[in-house]
Parts: structure tokens; sequence; C-alpha cells
């Protein structure tokens, strides 16, 4: 027996699983452990913690809008955008966590993670130069978790413990004329560094929804015009998904029954088990 005599292959297969497994990263624009640290630190205000041992991986869920942005209203104006996405957060993390995978929301609605950390990494992200914006969106006050934190702090959190998918979730509105507009969207941007495994994703997702709900699901591949900026800056695959239309009367009744929302999460959760478990 000649232990040594596989050695160096395997050693080959180890460095190529590590370069492959590294190369679905941005490159650090600045280094943020330390807002890594707080930002983590910020996110007790969650009220669901997860076991940081659990084996499946690190999921995060991005109630979108929250503070001072309502988002959009529903066509009755019975509910905003903000408390939908916050409700369905809630129980998809309380879903996830039940299936074994660790979960955090990017925000409780009401509290961020670390806001003056954040000012300060965000003024000095280089990231910024790239991304054309005036730096002050960068800048959040009291009242308001922007986009760009939401970012931020993703990818600070993901630097702790790399996240396996980033889900934004959004309740999608039309202009009064076209009322009868309904259904699903899935987006993620086509260019990203991970866009094959937030395609894989997105596709499993597109294919449950449909079956689950009997719905138009629309897939979008984003190019850098079209993509958000949870899905363009994010370090992570990252997914938005709009949960129905708040302009349409059917979509509406849906989206605020707890009945809808259950059963969506738990497709939801289906659609990353059956993604993530191979
Ligand atoms: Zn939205």
């Amino acid at each position: 027996m000649k232990p040594f005599r596989f050695l160096f292959p395997r050693l080959a297969v180890l460095f190529i699983l590590l370069f492959v497994l590294g190369a679905c990263s941005r490159p650090d624009p600045v280094p943020i452990q330390d807002l890594a640290d707080t930002a983590v630190q910020g996110s007790s205000v969650v009220t669901e913690k997860t076991a940081e041992s659990s084996s499946r991986g690190l999921i995060l869920i991005d109630p979108g809008h929250g503070f001072d942005d309502p988002g959009c209203t529903s066509y009755d104006g019975s509910f905003t955008e903000a408390q939908i996405t916050e409700s369905v957060a809630r129980l998809l993390q309380k879903e996830l966590i039940s299936r074994g995978w660790n979960t955090e929301l990017t925000h409780d609605g009401t509290h961020m993670p670390d806001a003056a950390l954040l000012h300060e990494s965000a003024q000095k992200m280089t990231l910024q130069n790239d991304i054309n914006i005036n730096p002050q969106e960068w800048v959040c006050d009291n009242n308001l978790f922007s986009k760009y934190e939401r970012v931020l702090w993703a990818n600070a959190r993901s630097r702790k413990q790399p996240a396996t998918l980033l889900l934004s979730l959004h309740v999608n509105s039309i202009e009064t004329s076209a009322q009868t507009v309904r259904g699903f969207e899935i987006d993620y941007y086509k260019d990203h560094p991970c866009a094959n495994a937030a395609g894989d994703f997105s596709e499993i997702l597109h294919d449950i929804l449909k079956d689950t709900f009997n719905q138009k699901v629309k897939l979008f591949a984003d190019n850098k015009e079209e993509a958000f900026v949870v899905t363009k800056y994010t370090d992570m695959p990252s997914v938005l998904l709009e949960m129905g239309y708040a302009s349409n009367a059917a979509d509406a009744a849906l989206l605020k029954s707890s009945e809808f929302q259950t059963q969506l999460v738990q497709t939801i959760a289906d659609a990353v088990d059956a993604a993530y478990s191979m």
C-alpha cells in the first residue's frame, strides 16, 4: 500500500473545489469585517433567532420596504406592501427554521442593524463608484433602511457565514387601467457572479409556484439596467419575488389572507429544499 500515491490528486481536487466555491463571490470592495461582526449583533432585533450550528446553510430573507417606506398600497387601501412582506417574511423564517435552515431577516420593519456603522461603511464603500448613485443615498436616517443598506448588511452577514441565498419579498402593483393583471414575478440579475445559482433556484421556484397556485409566474433574468439593487449588488445568489398584484382585487384578497400566506411560505420553502438539498 502506498497511501501517499493518491495525496496529490486529492489535493488537486480539493484546490479545484475551493476555487469553484470561492469563484461565486465578488471581489471585496473594502474590508468590512467589522461591519459583519456588528451587523450580526444588530440583527438580534430579529425575534426568531436560529441555531448557528444549523447544517443546512443560511438563507437571508429581505422583507421589501418597511420603516418610512410602505411600498405600494392595495387598490382598496386595505394594506401596504410592507405589511405583507413583513408578515410573509416572518412566516417564511419560521418555516425554514422548522426545516433545519439557518435564517435571518435583513430587518424587522422597525429596528435596523447598527445604523451608525452602516453609515460609516457606506460612505467608505468604493463600490458606490460603480453604482453611480449619490453617496448620500447610502446613508440612512433613523427611520429608513434603504435598499443599499440592506445590501451592505446582507454582504456583511454573508462574510460571517456565507449565505446560500437572499430572497427579497415584494408585492407588485400596476396603474388602475390594468387592474386585471395578476400573478407572480421572479427576478434575478443575469450577469451576477452567482447568476447560475440564482437562476436555478428561480426556475425551481417558478415551477413550484405555477403548479401550486395555477397562476401566471413571470421569470426575468434582468440585465444591468433592469436589475434591482438587491439582486445586483449582493455577494450571494439573490432573487426577488413579487408575490402578487396589490392593484388586482383577487390577488389582494389572497395576499392578505393567512391561508394564502401559509401556503406561499410552504411553497417557497419547498423550492429552497428542492434547490439546495442535493
Ligand atoms: Zn416592492
